[in-house]
């Protein structure tokens, strides 16, 4: 029989490495990827979704291409994972046996991350929208509700968390959005971080664009400590209740829930992986992949998880087929858009030490760039996307 690898997540990771695995092995392998949702939606581009620059569907990505390319797709939730019998349970009741396992699962929230806030309770009041899908929909839906003159709050994650720059690209989608419709409206960022991913650049593009709208709160004047009331729409700073009329609580994240299950977390929630091929320190025949892997100075990203996707299928490839394997190399560029094609870009290549995947060399846009350079950086992005999703789905 041949050799079965077993992938958990169809996301930048997970549909990457599935691809990429039957693709390159020309059938050699029995590639099986587990997804819960028949339909992926991508969290990347749905800020610009909610600033009116995509339409809801253009983020929308189904599996057909996948399975054309010949892995077997299961629309299934996997709720166990059996590392001794090497086996991953669903919640169908099916077992599905492995070689090697890829869990590529995203994100989860740290429980009680923000006090007054559950996932299960109040993701409906107080949206985070950041898992991609019903919820994106439901805070742009609130955005556009809000009564004129209305604050838009929105509480930002601690480090570690998924897309360092995305909830700041948020506050300049939801702005463009108010400054047309409800011009004198307010946003209210709280952010438990003394610092964030291109600051320098979106603070100069709300000046520009948004002046006098978005209020950054830092931890030294209370943003770390928000408590929230989602029955009344309220929140609380340094013991201050303020109303709001939309509240994004980003709350602070961990491993998607399926990496603990498998027992490949350590303490801090996420998944430690070998630089040079991520491969999960726990269990040498499990790898982790994208947002839930703990692997060094790679920031978790879709383009992040998209480069780490490569190495593990090679990697698996050499291990099951004997193909070569090449030393593992890495990228990632994260693109911003502040404003109509002002976008903007931080970006690094990696390679593995012993230690951690390390960055080797890296680049930011700049202040003060002309209009001329931030449009082609916005249309670079547009290229990327187009780009990733094709490798991602076929
Ligand atoms: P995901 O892509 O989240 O995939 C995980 C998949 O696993 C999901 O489809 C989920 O349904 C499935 N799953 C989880 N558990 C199970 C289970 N037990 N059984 C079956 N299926 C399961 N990145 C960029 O590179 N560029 C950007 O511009 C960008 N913008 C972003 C903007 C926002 C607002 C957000 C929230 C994120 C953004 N990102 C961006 C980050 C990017 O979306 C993630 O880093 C990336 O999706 C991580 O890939 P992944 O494979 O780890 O997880």
């Amino acid at each position: 029989a041949k050799p079965r690898v077993v992938v958990i997540g169809g996301g930048a990771g997970g549909a990457t490495a599935a691809r990429y695995l039957a693709k390159d092995s020309a059938g050699g392998l029995d590639v099986t990827l587990i997804e819960a949702n028949p339909i992926y939606t991508t969290c990347f581009f749905s800020n610009l979704y909610l600033g009116g620059f995509r339409e809801f569907e253009s983020l929308q990505h189904s599996y057909d291409g996948i399975a054309a390319g010949g892995v077997t797709v299961i629309n299934d939730m996997a709720t166990g994972v059996d590392r001794a019998a090497k086996t991953v349970t669903l919640a169908g009741g099916q077992t599905v046996p492995y070689d090697r396992l890829i869990l590529s699962p995203g994100i989860d929230f740290r429980d009680g991350a923000v006090p007054g806030w559950s996932a299960d309770e109040h993701a409906d009041i107080m949206p985070h929208a950041y898992k991609a899908g019903p919820q994106t929909q439901l805070l742009k839906s609130m955005v556009e509700s809000m009564p004129q003159g209305g604050t838009f709050a929105m509480i930002a994650p601690p480090n570690p968390y998924r897309c360092p720059p995305g909830p700041y690209e948020r506050v300049s989608m939801v702005a463009h959005l108010l400054k047309q419709t409800n011009p004198t409206a307010k946003i209210l960022v709280l952010d438990p971080k003394d610092n964030f991913s291109k600051r320098a650049l979106f603070e100069e593009g709300w000046g520009r664009h948004y002046d006098g709208m978005i209020d950054w709160v830092g931890p030294e004047f209370g943003g770390g400590a928000v408590e929230v009331r989602p029955d009344t729409m309220e929140i609380l700073v340094e013991g201050e209740v303020q109303k709001v009329d939309v509240c994004n609580v980003i709350p602070g994240q961990i491993a998607g829930k399926i990496a603990a299950i498998a027992g490949v977390t350590d303490d801090s929630g996420w998944a430690p992986v070998h630089p040079d091929s991520m491969k999960s320190r726990t269990d040498e025949n499990v790898y982790v992949l994208g947002d839930s892997s703990a692997q060094g100075d790679m920031p978790k990203s879709g383009y992040s998880a998209n480069s780490q996707a490569k190495v593990a299928a090679m990697s698996i490839r050499g291990e099951l087929l004997g193909s070569k394997v090449f030393p593992a190399k890495y990228s990632n560029t994260c693109w911003s858009l502040i404003a109509p094609e002002d976008g903007v870009k931080v970006g690094a290549s990696y390679e593995p030490t012993p230690e951690k995947i390390a960055s080797v060399e890296s680049f930011i846009s700049a202040t003060g760039e002309d209009a001329a350079l931030r449009k082609v950086t916005y249309e670079e992005s547009l290229g990327w996307y187009s780009g990733i999703t094709a490798d991602m789905f076929g």
